[in-house]
């Protein structure tokens, strides 16, 4: 399996769509390309020259600077969309658990984290030992996303039950490059020794996806240990969903 991230409105929304191909048959999937214009280069370079032959746009939820680019990029390569209900142009929509192929190598299973949207879903990739999973705006390395349609209860399921019940060696690719300003809520909340791993790694890098896993989160994000006791006297709550209500709070003002 190989993973290609091609960033989006650096600076900016500091997006990130990724190509993810099958290692044998160039079989590929694009995940999110919402600028179109920092997108479609990529894709012809590596179609035009053989290096992949694209078979689906992905998305993870239906926003803008997910789903958005789904119709330029359909003008080029008329494909199926596969994504939650509410993605633009969406054609196929995966049940819970559902699994599909990327090529001969590559199992994917699509995991509904409703919260951030109720369309969220993310991707679970599984190629041999590499495994990788595309979490879009549910969670972000040391943080998670707003709940724009969702719950405190429902981050909790899509965070510690769903994936954090995946291998803990799974690498962590989201939608967005949100690592230094999670760390900075971080160390508010706790400065034990992960969140000193977690600062010293964003410090130094600039590109934080694909480089930390599921057993990292679970030691570094404050939103996967909600039954911390640091972390619970941080937020002055003790039972897990208003950890949970009072971090997201937190982070909101922060
Ligand atoms: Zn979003």
């Amino acid at each position: 399996m190989h993973i290609h991230s091609i960033p989006m409105w650096t600076g900016k929304g500091n997006n990130y769509a990724y190509v993810v191909s099958d290692s044998k048959t160039k079989e590929a999937v694009v995940i999110d390309p919402a600028n179109p214009p920092e997108v479609l280069p990529v894709l012809k370079e590596q179609t035009d020259s053989g290096k992949i032959k694209l078979t689906s746009i992905i998305n993870t939820h239906h926003h803008h600077d997910h789903a958005g680019g789904n119709s330029e990029i359909l003008k080029h390569y008329p494909l199926p969309v596969i994504g939650g209900k509410d993605c633009a142009h969406v054609t196929n929509t995966p049940a819970h658990n559902s699994t599909f192929t990327i090529g001969d190598s590559i199992k994917v299973r699509a995991l509904h984290t409703p919260c951030h949207t109720q369309d969220s879903i993310c991707y679970f990739f599984e190629d041999g030992d590499e495994r990788a999973v595309f979490t879009g705006d549910t969670l972000f390395i040391g943080g998670c996303g707003r709940f724009f349609e969702g719950t405190p209860e429902e981050m909790d399921k899509a965070l510690n039950q769903i994936l954090g019940s995946l291998p803990d060696d799974t690498k962590v690719y989201p939608g967005h490059e949100y690592t230094k300003g999670n760390v900075k809520f971080a160390i508010q909340v706790s400065q034990d020794d992960a969140i000193k791993r977690l600062h010293k790694f964003a410090e130094e890098n600039k590109e934080t996806q694909g480089k930390t896993t599921i057993g990292d989160e679970k030691e570094f994000n404050v939103f996967m240990r909600l039954n911390d006791p640091t972390i619970q006297k941080a937020t002055g709550a003790s039972e897990p969903l208003q950890v949970m209500a009072k971090l997201r709070e937190m982070k909101n003002a922060a």
